[in-house]
């Protein structure tokens, strides 16, 4: 097996087409203007197509983290309480954004590893009658577990509470139906599931989003990642300069064209491809000394949690893969530090090949490595 520059296999960033970054190498393009209106308006056509909305979706510049922190500052105020679903690292990161923006929050927390319980939200909001929303992260990327944002989503709806969902690590590469979940705020990123560099968050919002945001009678959401901010832009200067700072054109031409190869091949046809992915990877890792982290039930298709031979800790795995063949996987985040590795497996450029290079060199650190 020979060493390769760079293999990324994390979840996020991922690896890009061709295409892709050749459209970031050409000329770059002003940010106003009737083409690039078109342009960026055709971007933002594709991105409701893969949240499923008919809501607004906005393109803002920064990375997953700015999306989530301009659905949860635009949709609360401070001092408002909302429930967040906590079962990782992502959610405590939810939790932080949450309070910085001054809310108080109340968690519905259930251990690493296991899925959020939607009853726990309907018992919350029963104890909360005052409770203004629901946050919960889609997939939780520090241990792989899928959260479930439709059991979740229909509590919202029934007790008419705005939610919003962290979908940073899902949008494009598990089935996403933002409409129909009754999501009212969501928000991710171009270098995941998306195939694109780093560098945009697409945020979306419902109607009765905007009725929560239109409400209020008092906004702490800043400037620039006010939604109510971009939203005024779209509408006002929506025929040359749709958004309210410069636009990182650049970025936004990848992901147009990432975009675009997504929906031609078609959301479920890519499913399909990852989870043939992660079934090829889920029957090697075990053989080799690689226990898998969860039951194959609760594991999101595009992301592959598993535990290390006993006694190692999974940080050396993961700087020897990176030193000796290049192969970047990713290691345990909090409670999971030096616990696990994480194999991500949501870039449609990554092949069995890639699949069976990362279990052979696994299997190599194994053989030397076994206590
Ligand atoms: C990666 C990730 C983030 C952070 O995204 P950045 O682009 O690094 O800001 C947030 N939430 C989830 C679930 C993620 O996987």
């Amino acid at each position: 097996m020979k060493k390769i520059k760079e293999k990324l296999l994390i979840p996020g960033p991922v690896e890009v087409a061709d295409d892709v970054l050749g459209s970031m190498g050409r000329p770059v393009l002003a940010h106003y203007g009737s083409q690039w209106t078109a342009f960026y308006n055709e971007t933002v056509s594709y991105l409701k197509q893969i949240f499923n909305t008919s809501g607004d979706v906005f393109i803002l510049v920064g990375s997953g983290t700015a999306g989530v922190d301009a659905c949860i500052g635009s949709a609360f105020s401070v001092g408002e309480k909302i429930l967040i679903g906590l079962n990782g690292f992502f959610g405590d990161r939810l939790k932080s954004i949450a309070e910085s923006h001054g809310l108080q929050v109340i968690p519905v927390e259930v251990p690493w590893g296991e899925p959020l319980i939607p009853e726990a939200f309907e018992k919350g909001l029963k104890e909360n009658p005052d409770a203004k929303g629901i946050a919960v992260v889609h997939l939780e990327t520090s241990t792989g577990v899928v959260n479930p944002i439709r059991e979740i989503g229909e509590i919202a709806k029934a007790h008419k509470v705005a939610y919003a969902v962290d979908a940073v690590s899902s949008l494009g590469g598990l089935p996403f139906d933002m409409d129909e979940c009754h999501i009212d705020f969501c928000a991710s990123c171009s270098q995941k599931c998306l195939g694109a560099p780093p560098g945009l968050a697409p945020v979306a919002v419902s109607d009765f989003g905007w009725e929560v945001i239109d409400r209020k009678k008092q906004h702490h959401a800043g400037w620039y990642l006010n939604l109510k901010i971009w939203k005024q832009y779209a509408v006002e200067w929506g025929d040359w300069h749709p958004s309210p700072v410069t636009m990182a054109t650049s970025n936004v031409a990848a992901l147009n064209a990432s975009l675009k190869s997504l929906i031609t091949e078609g959301l479920a046809h890519r499913i399909e491809r990852y989870k043939n992915l992660a079934a090829r990877l889920r029957e090697g890792l075990p053989k080799i000394g690689f226990p898998l982290y969860l039951p194959e039930n609760l594991m999101a298709s595009t992301l592959t949690p598993a535990y290390g031979p006993a006694g190692i800790a999974t940080g050396e795995i993961v700087a020897y893969l990176f030193e000796k063949y290049g192969i970047r996987i990713a290691g345990g985040l909090g409670l999971l530090h030096n616990k696990i590795i994480r194999i991500g497996h949501m870039s449609p450029r990554i092949t069995p090949n890639d699949i069976y290079f990362v279990i052979d060199a696994l299997a190599e650190y194994a053989r030397k490595h076994q206590k």
